[in-house]
């Protein structure tokens, strides 16, 4: 194999130096490989909040970087741009004969890889992707027919049947490869997100590859108990918190499922599970673009949905007067993750009691997710809205208390983020609305004052959401 003398490696949902699979290609077929991320102004122009706490987490997430890489005797190379123009400008100032980077599945992020390689083959520099961010992409699993499976199960049998234990070896960067980026970027400071025109945010975890190994070696020594604990809000690594290190791959996913298929307990093959959910849901957003403008079951974008803008506004503030909705709310906008099982109750009780449109949920958490990762949302969304591909079925209808009474049985996790209801007895917590009003002196919580009344009823919303639901698939 020819060997480029210099080559770029860029970096984007990859914040890693170990198992990184463009980073172990570039430094086999390279003497001198400068690393690259450019803070992509395409997307940060989109960004609502100026402390959006993504960056905040990429922030970090670099620095990290940025110290192992000086300790290799190399550095990181930031640019502030729109990556179009960066990449092949830098390819010729740095006179890189090759650019690696990982494959992205996002709509946007295909389009401008296309562009980049387009452009960079003028100027006759290479442009090598890979696939790091998932353990199949398409065509890896398909059906007999050749085509993208829609349903979870026969996928993940797929899934599992195809794996080989080639596909989850290490991806081993040589680090004595790392050069030094010679050129150095107009933008004075690029380790801080003032010069960004965004602030520094609170993280309740800590971010970069530091922190994902953290996390993760916590998480083996529960992950046993995965199956039991993962449906309970408040039990201390009942989950992994490992979607924000996914999601900016400040770890590998090889490295996750090769441990998970080593622990053969069924807590890990349960944890396994939700990995190749993952996996799925980037493969139907990839094959299925359009569900990112509206329903995988395009009947259902038919609905008119008769929900009330003012409704929304509570639903995202958690003011509905429906304790684990705003609970789950109040705690995400302070976070910025929610527990799965509260992503799809809040998920739930949007759609099929305020009967609104599932988009305008899935347009707030990608407004607010720390963890958001555009296939994964728009999956989870689709399905607790019933429209997606394998989704809960239309007439299947949470009903937000009786979640409640069985995910948070004793109110621990209601306690600690709706502080105005802490007094109320076990048996009242999920409901305070039919406490006495002992009860509520007692709590010193008076309801429609302290916390708000239910803006709606469960019972005739459910009936209001079936008959929405019935009648457009009576017409297909
Ligand atoms: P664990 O339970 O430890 O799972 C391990 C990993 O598996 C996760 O980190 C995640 O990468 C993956 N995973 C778990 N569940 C799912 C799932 N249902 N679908 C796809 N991957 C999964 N996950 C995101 O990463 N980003 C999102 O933007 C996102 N939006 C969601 C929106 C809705 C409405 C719903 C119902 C789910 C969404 N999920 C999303 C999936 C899931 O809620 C989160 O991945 C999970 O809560 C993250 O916590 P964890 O890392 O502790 O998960």
């Amino acid at each position: 194999m020819a060997m480029y003398q210099r080559a770029l490696c860029w970096v984007r949902r990859d914040l890693r130096l170990r198992d990184h699979t463009a980073l172990a290609a570039a430094t086999r077929q390279t003497r001198e490989v400068i690393v690259v991320f450019v803070f992509d102004t395409n997307i940060l122009r989109n960004l609502e909040d100026k402390d959006d706490r993504r960056l905040t987490f990429i922030h970090h997430s670099l620095q990290d970087m940025q110290r192992r890489l000086v300790k290799k005797g190399s550095s990181l190379l930031v640019c502030h741009g729109d990556p179009v123009l960066d990449i092949p400008r830098l390819a010729q100032d740095l006179k890189v004969q090759a650019v690696f980077t990982n494959r992205d599945y996002d709509p946007y992020a295909r389009k401008r890889d296309r562009i980049v390689e387009q452009k960079l083959k003028i100027s006759d520099v290479a442009f090598h992707s890979y696939m790091d961010q998932v353990v199949f992409e398409h065509p890896d699993i398909v059906t007999r027919q050749g085509e993208p499976y829609k349903v979870f199960t026969p996928y993940k049998n797929a899934w599992l049947a195809a794996l080989r234990p080639e596909q989850l070896v290490e991806e081993k960067p040589n680090l004595k490869r790392l050069a030094q980026a010679k050129v150095f970027e107009k933008w004075s400071d690029p380790w801080s997100l003032k010069a960004l025109g965004f602030e520094e945010n609170d993280l309740w975890l800590k971010a970069g590859e530091e922190g994902a190994r953290a996390a993760w070696k916590k998480f083996q020594k529960h992950m046993h108990r995965y199956h039991r604990d993962r449906d309970f809000p408040s039990r201390n690594h009942g989950t992994s918190g490992l979607s924000a290190h996914l999601r900016f791959g400040t770890i590998s996913i090889r490295e996750l499922v090769r441990t998970a298929l080593t622990q053969k307990d069924e807590g890990a093959r349960a944890w396994l599970t939700e990995l190749i959910w993952r996996d799925f849901y980037q493969t139907i957003l990839d094959r299925f673009s359009y569900v990112v403008r509206g329903a995988f079951r395009s009947e259902y974008d038919r609905i008119q949905w008769p929900g009330k803008p003012e409704h929304f506004e509570k639903w995202c503030r958690g003011e509905t007067g429906y304790p684990l909705v705003d609970a789950a709310m109040r705690h995400f906008e302070r976070t910025g993750w929610m527990h799965n099982r509260l992503r799809m109750v809040v998920a739930s009780f949007l759609v099929k009691d305020l009967l609104i449109d599932w988009r305008w949920g899935e347009a707030w958490f990608a407004r607010k997710l720390l963890d958001f990762d555009l296939a994964s949302n728009n999956g989870g969304w689709q399905w607790c809205a019933s429209t997606g591909c394998d989704a809960q079925p239309w007439f299947r209808i949470f009903n937000p208390v009786t979640q409640s009474k069985h995910f948070d049985p004793e109110g621990r996790f209601l306690r600690a983020h709706l502080p105005e209801l802490a007094g109320f007895s076990n048996t009242h917590i999920h409901w305070p609305h039919e406490a006495p009003a002992s009860e509520q002196e007692k709590a010193g919580c008076r309801l429609g004052r302290d916390y708000p009344t239910p803006i709606v009823d469960h019972a005739a919303q459910r009936e209001k959401a079936l008959k929405l639901f019935e009648g457009v698939s009576q017409t297909v």
